[in-house]
């Protein structure tokens, strides 16, 4: 299996699509090889069959305004991982209609279906999605040399990077691409079995990214940011031509709690600052304007020298009530305090 895709970037340039079996389904498969040598970057959306934003950006590199000619090295692009989910999701009885009764079952565990980032790196023999993530890994992630995995979030959420805190690679690449802010994860922080964190167990350079706009809505400004965040990684890694600005980035630390910033009254919020912004201690992060004459009713205050991770009320809705979460806050870090 690994000299299938090492075999195919060999021999052929510039971009080919193909039509990639996996156990007895298939799954889109393009790649854009490079005329000079340079890494493999593997790069993956609608693992989660409601996060569009993957295919979204992976059109704009296909679609004329990216010119592969200078690429040094490959981009392995697969557009959407979980073919057969989201097959299953948007009721159609999967593409190819390739699946057994049996396996439909067990892919959608009664009703609901099963998380997709969760059965890295995945085994040769036991459940449909533990085989499914075999071949993934098998068959991509060990070609490649860097793993960027696009999913989508909650907008109040802002565009984030995720990656092990121990994989410094990893850390310089995410800080490079333009981010709100960077999610640094250790092996308790989250669950252990997604792509991104088993690919950098093995070490291969692995980001999760997240960019806000869940499902179908169309959020044309979140795909033109990520795409351009694309483009700032593989500047970064000497892929393309090109000057990269220098970003300084936040670092949240997982593990450490944030501090929830609830509304006591009804009003209408407007955030101050954006995901990510570093503040001080008494800054105005938000303020709340009441409903009767739209007058700032209250300002929320930074407690302390820090970030917002998400900044908005949950649902989007910016009419607010008593008990309202508005912000999630936290203490931040600079690359130099991450990297030593
Ligand atoms: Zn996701």
């Amino acid at each position: 299996m690994m000299e299938k895709l090492q075999e195919i970037l060999t021999s052929t340039k510039g971009i080919t699509h193909h039509h990639w079996p996996i156990l007895q389904h298939e799954i889109p498969v393009i790649t854009i090889s490079g005329t000079s040598d340079g890494p493999t970057l593997m790069i993956s959306g609608l693992l989660h069959q409601d996060e569009l934003i993957g295919p979204a950006v992976f059109d704009k590199l296909l679609n004329g305004q990216f010119n592969p000619k200078p690429l040094k090295g490959n981009i392995v692009i697969l557009p959407i991982v979980s073919t057969y989910q989201v097959g299953l999701w948007r009721g159609f009885e999967y593409f190819h209609d390739a699946a057994s009764a049996t396996e439909r079952e067990k892919l959608k565990g009664g009703k609901k279906i099963v998380n997709a980032n969760r059965f890295f790196p995945g085994k040769p023999e036991g459940e449909w999605m533990e085989k499914f993530s075999y071949e993934i890994t098998e068959n991509f992630i060990k070609n490649a040399d860097v793993v960027l995995d696009f999913h989508n979030c909650r907008l109040i959420d802002g565009c984030f990077a995720a990656c092990s805190n121990s994989h410094e690679e990893s850390i310089a690449l995410a800080n490079s691409m333009g981010m709100d802010f960077i999610d640094l994860q250790n092996d308790s922080s989250m669950f252990s079995q997604t792509m991104y964190l088993q690919a950098s167990k093995i070490n291969k350079t692995a980001l999760l990214l997240e960019f806000p706009g869940y499902q179908e809505q169309s959020c044309e400004s979140s795909t033109d940011r990520a795409y351009n965040s694309l483009l700032n990684a593989m500047k970064f890694l000497k892929m393309i031509p090109g000057e990269l600005k220098p970003q300084p980035s936040t670092f949240f630390k997982r593990e450490e709690k944030a501090e929830s910033i609830i509304s006591e009254d009804y009003g209408h919020f407007s955030s101050r600052v954006k995901n990510g912004q570093t503040c001080q201690k008494g800054d105005i992060l938000g303020v709340l304007r009441n409903l009767n004459d739209f007058t700032i009713s209250k300002k929320f205050i930074a407690p302390f020298s820090g970030a917002c991770a998400s900044i908005g009320p949950s649902n989007g809705y910016s009419i607010i009530k008593p008990g309202d979460e508005i912000a999630t806050y936290k203490k931040y870090y600079t690359l130099n305090e991450v990297l030593k």
